[in-house]
This record gives structure tokens, C-alpha cells and sequence, in this order.
């Protein structure tokens, strides 16, 4: 990278018209940085051949060049959302283009698709003065031959036109982005209400909240029924831009949702896990916002645990295993979740969301007849009904849990939604009459308080490669991330979005497993990072080859999840 062209558009055509007929490897004469009229062309990264992975390009252009209007980019908000657009639009554009032009992968630009959330990608940064765009390019060949004039049209005309079309206001959807930005700033202010209100989710009235497929995170089209919050529930917020919007208000506090099998309550909670991020117009969602930090906790048996204090919920195992800084190679489905409880915690988590479909049963409960005959002192685990309440009472945090069947929740709960036909209904004074009616007979199994909320000194992720191994961190897809030689699985990490994070939360276990030293917590180490990615956007993350362009922002909650995942995770 040391000896890089630093040149003018003409000099890349004078190497492209050099190359031409070729061996491959003569695109490497490329890597460089060019000045075109509006922006300069960074070609980073060339492929080795073309069936590799396409070559990495990046686009810079000073942010007065492209037009925007300061104001929708002024504050963090925007700027993610205008960024949003950008992508969108470049990502547009680019469909319908002539897009082969030889063997393996040549002639292809591409740019990262996003999801259905707004949030920050590497492919389109805005910094202080600086439009910053990253994208892969298949460099043509025929045969392992360059194909000079086709890379000519494709870097000289393709590229120019297309930024020419995505990047400048003149060319953009103007009033599509004021919307884009405007529904953010909606957002944030609905958030910053939630949070004045102690209420930790919002679902308006009008919301679609299933989905198309398993596979698609796009709303059911046809046969969706709207979202109608309950009166008793409902709440109205006027935002910014002047609309205001009705809906369901779930406090803080423990609230259940119940009802009939089938009648939208995984849905129901499906969304709220996905209200930690902002949705973009049309998603139906876009108005369902959950409390940032909640965290679905789910039943995983099998997974590993590294030194977690699981305590408060197992306690006495036989033979004496101690649990205050539990380590299993195969955890049980109680153990488990337990494990990702005081991990939520550990990292912030003041919401939890649970269903009871993928719950360990005896985690969630131990019912008066399974007390009379197994004695508490033959039985490990204090079952989350006895610490729910103390979650709150001790350490802040609220529980929404779905239960079709354990109706001694009720017992507990100071709200309770049940779903019916997809409505939810506020039956919290049917519950309390009930919980009179029929006394549970259950008795309270948790002793004591909890103890101090976790706090974990990390000594290392993994052993640190030596100079020269061939040691690789990355993402393999969603949910899976290849650390060396181990796999570390993610399938139960359900509020990942976007494989961009997972790439993201892969360079995460690159840059901790060198800053890991005994002295930092989990937490500090992961919000440290991620304030740098705050400070210096996705470069933060970048590795020898500089910075992909298919990177998405992880929560800190999911960085820590894959680290807490790890086999060689050592805890001081
Ligand atoms: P439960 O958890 O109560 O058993 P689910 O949430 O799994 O129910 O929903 C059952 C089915 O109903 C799913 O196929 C889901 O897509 C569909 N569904 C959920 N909510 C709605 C809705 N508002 N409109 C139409 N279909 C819905
Ligand atoms: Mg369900």
C-alpha cells in the first residue's frame, strides 16, 4: 500500500488502458486515490482474481459538494438518518444497472442493502466536512485476462453517473429525505417522552406488527390487523413535525401479556424486541419503540458460560458446584437463561423480554404440587417468578413476558394485556380478582435480597495470536462468527438485525481480544469501543485492509452476548 497512485482520473485510464489483456494481478497497479470533478475515487483494496471477493472502493466527497442541506445532518439523529437515505438511494439506483461484464464477478458495483432499521452503516458515513461512500467493484476479466476497456467504462463512466445520481441533492427524492429525517426526529422525541414517562414501550394504534415470512422482515401484507391500543392503556404524544400519535403505554414494572394460543402475543413481543431500533416509514413499526437497552432473554441450552453469577436463580447444585461464577461448557435450558439474565444485566439491560414458548418451564415456575412434593432444599433453582419483582424493586428493571400458561404470574404482574383476535385488551383488574378468587397456594422460594448487580474484569476473550499466525475474526453470517479456529454461535441472539453488526461485532472481538488485560470490566471494555465508533465512525473498526463498506452498528448488548459466547473467555 506503501507505493499508491495518488493521481487524476486521467492517469487511472492511462494504467487501465496499460493493463489491458493483462494477467489479473495487474489491477493491482490500481490501488490508489484519483481526483474526478466532484469527489475523489479511493480504490483500496483490488481482488487477487475474479472469483474473489470484489475489490473495495470508497467514494469521498466534501459535504458543500454534494448540496444537502446542513440542517439534515445537524445533529446524530439526522446524520443517521440522512446516511439511511443515501444508502437507500445509492442501493436503488444501482438495481436495473448492466451489471456483468465477464467472468466471476466482473463488472459487478454493489453497495450494502439495508434492513428495515435506521442505523449506522460503513457503506455511507457523514463526518465533520466529508461524504464518505464504500462500495465493491468486480473488476472485469475475461478468463483471469484484464478487460481494460470495460473497467474503463465501468470506473470512468458507471461510477461518475452513479454518484452523480445518489449523492447529490439536485438528484435526490428531496422531499422523500426531509420526510426520512423528519420521522428520526419523531422518533428520538417519542423515545425522550418514553423515558420522561418511565414508560419502556410504545405500540400505536395502527401498527402492523407481523411479518411476511419467517424469512421476511417486510410487514404481512394482506389479512394484517392493525394495532388498537386498550383506552384504559392508551396514551397521545404531539411530536416535532406536528403529527401526534395514540397508543399502548406498557410502565415500567412487570406487565404480562396472555391469551389464547395463536392470537398474537409472540407477534406482539416479536416487535418490542425490535423496537430498539427505528424503523423506517411503511415498516409498520415505525411507531412500536421499545426501551434501548431491553434484551430478549431466551432459554439456550448448550451454550457455554463463562464465570457468570447466576445466584439469585441457582443455587445448591449437587456435589456442591458453586454458581456465583458459574462456568459450563453445556449449559441446561434453566441455567441458560439465567446466565443471559445477569449477562443483560451486566451490560445495561434495565428491560427484559421474555416468552414463555422459549423459556426453561422449571426456570419460569415451580407450582404448589411441585413444592409439596420436591422439598425446596432438593431443588436448585429459585424460579424467575420469585425474583421478577425484586429485578425491579432492587435493580431497576422491568420485565414484559408473554405466559400462556402459567397463570400464577398473575400473582405478580402489575399490568396484564391479553390478546385476543390480535387486540390487546387491559384485563389487569380481571387478573387481580382472579389472583383473590384463586389463591396460587405457591410459596415465595427467593431468600434474601439479590446481591450486588454483576460486574465481570475480563483477563482475556481468547489466547492472543502471535505475530504471523494466520488468525481471523469474521462473520460467517447472522449468527455465526468464526473466531480462529472456534464458532461462536449467535442463533439465540435475537435481536441482531443485520449481518453489517455481526461483521461489525467480529472486528469488536478483533479489538478486544488485544485490549482484554485483567484491569477493564465487560462493559467498560464494549462502551469504550463503541463510544470510539460514535467518535470515529466505522474507521474505529478498521483492520489491516482499512475499513469495509458492509459494516451496521451493534448494540453494546449483542457485542457482549458474542464475547460472553466465547469458549476462552477468561474472568478475573
Ligand atoms: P401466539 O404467540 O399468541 O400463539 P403468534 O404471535 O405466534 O401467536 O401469532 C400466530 C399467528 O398469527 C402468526 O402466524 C402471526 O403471523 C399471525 N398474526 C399475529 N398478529 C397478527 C395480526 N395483527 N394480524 C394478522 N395476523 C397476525
Ligand atoms: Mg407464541
Amino acid at each position: 500500500m506503501a507505493t499508491q497512485t495518488q493521481g487524476a482520473k486521467e492517469d487511472l485510464r492511462h494504467i487501465l488502458q496499460r493493463i489491458d489483456g493483462r494477467g489479473y494481478p495487474a489491477y493491482r497497479d490500481l490501488e490508489g486515490t484519483y481526483r474526478f470533478g466532484t469527489f475523489q475515487l479511493v480504490i483500496e483494496h483490488v481482488q487477487s482474481d475474479p472469483f474473489a471477493p470484489p475489490s473495495r472502493f470508497r467514494v469521498e466527497m466534501g459535504l458543500d459538494r454534494t448540496g444537502i442541506p446542513g440542517e439534515l445532518y445537524a445533529d446524530p439523529v439526522r446524520r443517521t438518518a440522512m446516511e439511511d437515505f443515501i444508502l437507500r438511494t445509492a442501493h436503488q439506483r444501482l438495481k436495473g444497472w448492466r451489471q456483468r461484464r465477464g467472468s466471476g464477478k466482473s463488472g459487478l458495483i454493489e453497495i450494502t442493502e439495508p434492513s428495515q432499521v435506521v442505523i449506522p452503516r460503513s457503506a455511507v458515513e457523514i463526518g465533520h466536512s466529508r461524504l464518505t461512500v464504500r462500495f465493491v467493484v468486480g473488476l472485469p476479466a475475461r478468463g483471469r485476462t484484464v478487460l481494460g476497456r470495460q473497467a474503463e467504462e465501468m470506473i470512468l463512466e458507471d461510477i461518475p453517473a452513479w454518484v452523480e445520481e445518489s449523492f447529490l441533492w439536485k438528484s435526490m427524492d428531496q422531499n422523500n429525505a426531509r420526510d426520512h429525517v423528519a420521522l428520526a426526529v419523531d422518533q428520538a422525541a417519542l423515545r425522550r417522552w418514553m423515558a420522561e414517562e418511565k414508560v419502556i414501550a410504545f405500540v400505536a394504534d395502527g401498527a402492523i406488527l407481523p411479518r411476511e415470512s419467517g424469512q421476511s422482515d417486510k410487514p404481512m401484507g394482506r389479512g394484517a390487523v392493525p394495532f388498537r391500543s386498550p383506552e384504559s392503556l392508551r396514551r397521545e404524544v404531539r411530536l416535532p413535525s406536528g403529527r401526534s400519535v395514540t397508543g399502548l403505554a406498557i410502565l415500567q414494572g412487570i406487565t404480562l401479556i396472555c391469551g389464547g394460543g395463536y392470537h398474537g402475543k409472540s407477534t406482539l413481543l416479536r416487535a418490542l424486541e425490535q423496537g430498539v431500533y427505528n424503523h423506517i416509514a411503511g415498516d409498520g413499526r415505525e411507531w412500536v419503540l421499545t426501551d434501548p437497552t431491553a434484551v430478549k432473554i431466551r432459554a439456550e441450552d448448550g451454550r457455554w458460560v463463562r464465570g457468570v453469577d447466576i445466584s439469585p436463580f441457582i443455587n445448591d447444585l449437587p456435589y456442591g458446584k458453586s454458581t456465583d461464577q458459574f462456568t459450563t461448557e453445556s449449559a441446561s435450558g434453566a441455567t441458560s437463561q439465567a446466565a443471559n439474565i445477569m449477562e443483560a444485566v451486566e451490560i445495561g439491560a434495565t428491560t427484559l423480554l421474555i416468552d414463555e414458548d422459549t423459556s426453561a418451564t422449571n426456570f419460569m415456575i415451580r407450582d404448589a404440587r411441585m413444592q409439596a412434593l420436591v422439598a425446596k432444599e432438593h431443588e436448585p433453582i429459585t424460579p424467575f417468578i420469585d425474583r421478577v419483582r425484586q429485578l425491579f424493586d432492587e435493580w431497576g428493571i422491568s420485565t414484559v413476558l408473554v405466559v400462556g400458561g402459567a397463570g400464577d404470574y398473575l400473582d405478580v404482574a402489575d399490568a396484564v394485556i391479553a390478546m385476543e383476535s390480535y387486540i390487546p385488551k387491559d384485563v389487569t383488574a380481571e387478573a387481580r380478582r382472579v389472583v383473590e378468587q384463586f389463591p396460587s397456594g405457591r410459596k415465595a422460594e427467593a431468600v434474601g435480597p439479590l446481591p450486588a448487580k454483576p460486574v465481570r474484569k475480563v483477563r482475556e476473550l481468547g489466547r492472543r495470536p502471535k505475530p504471523g499466525d494466520k488468525w481471523k475474526v469474521e462473520a460467517k453470517d447472522e449468527h455465526l462468527i468464526l473466531y480462529g479456529r472456534e464458532r461462536v454461535l449467535l442463533q439465540a441472539v435475537e435481536q441482531l438485525v443485520e449481518i453489517g453488526q455481526t461483521r461489525a461485532i467480529a472486528a469488536c472481538l478483533r479489538i478486544l481480544t488485544e485490549r482484554a488485560d485483567g484491569r477493564s470490566s465487560l462493559a467498560e471494555l464494549v462502551r469504550q469501543l463503541l463510544v470510539e465508533m460514535d467518535q470515529k465512525g466505522f474507521a474505529a473498526l478498521a483492520g489491516s485492509r482499512g475499513c469495509p463498506g458492509n459494516l451496521a452498528m451493534p448494540r453494546p448488548h449483542e457485542v457482549a452476548a458474542a464475547v460472553n459466547r466465547l469458549e476462552g473467555l477468561k474472568i478475573v
